[in-house]
């Protein structure tokens, strides 16, 4: 099953390579989790429906202009390994991989709002998470972290927690078709002025 998975990635980024023209550069987005994996949940909210909707919505924002192409490691609601989403990062080559997720916090009702953004030990990736925090308020660069996606992406990889799920302030602002698109519009500004 595996094997199959494997092949399917590379097949999709061999076709895809060849299809796309020579001067478009390639922007990842991840959205995490996916399938059986939910991620976080509260009040019957999935932390992997909100960054897969996100996710799609930057897709859409950038799907007019011609200097880069967005690409999804994900564009379903599908079990994904995270060795396969960084076997395709690698095999693409973007000049940038944004994975997103949501954070959670101990309490019942989170004490903070706002984004939180892991990078690599990479001056690339530490410059993307600087440009990514100048956009939104309140955000909070938390550092490299080893997690299998910055650890194993080549690419310039943040990790970037949107919001908390624990946060009702969050958590309603980032699944309102506002929140979406402000958001959308806020990533393609940074993939413009990266
Ligand atoms: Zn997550």
């Amino acid at each position: 099953m595996k094997g199959i998975k494997l092949f399917a990635a590379s097949f999709f980024a061999a076709a895809f390579l060849s299809f796309t023209p020579e001067n478009k550069k390639l922007i990842v987005i991840d959205a995490g989790h996916g399938g059986t994996d939910m991620g976080s949940t509260r009040e019957g909210v999935y932390e992997k429906d909100i960054v897969l909707r996100i996710g799609k919505e930057i897709q859409k924002f950038n799907s007019t202009q011609n200097t880069y192409e967005v690409i999804l490691t994900r564009d379903y609601d599908t079990e994904s390994p995270l060795s396969d989403r960084t076997t395709l990062i690698n095999k693409l080559n973007p000049e940038m991989v944004i994975s997103l997720h949501m954070n959670s916090s101990p309490h019942k009702e989170s004490e903070r709002s706002g984004q939180e953004i892991f990078t690599q030990n990479t001056d690339a990736s530490r410059k993307l998470a600087e440009k990514i925090s100048q956009k939104f308020n309140p955000s909070f660069i938390a550092g490299e972290k080893n997690l299998h996606i910055l650890r194993e992406s080549k690419a310039p990889t943040v990790l970037v927690e949107l919001g908390f799920m624990n946060s009702t302030k969050d958590r309603e602002y980032l699944t309102s078709e506002k929140g979406r698109q402000e958001i959308a519009r806020k990533f393609t500004e940074i993939f413009k002025e990266y």
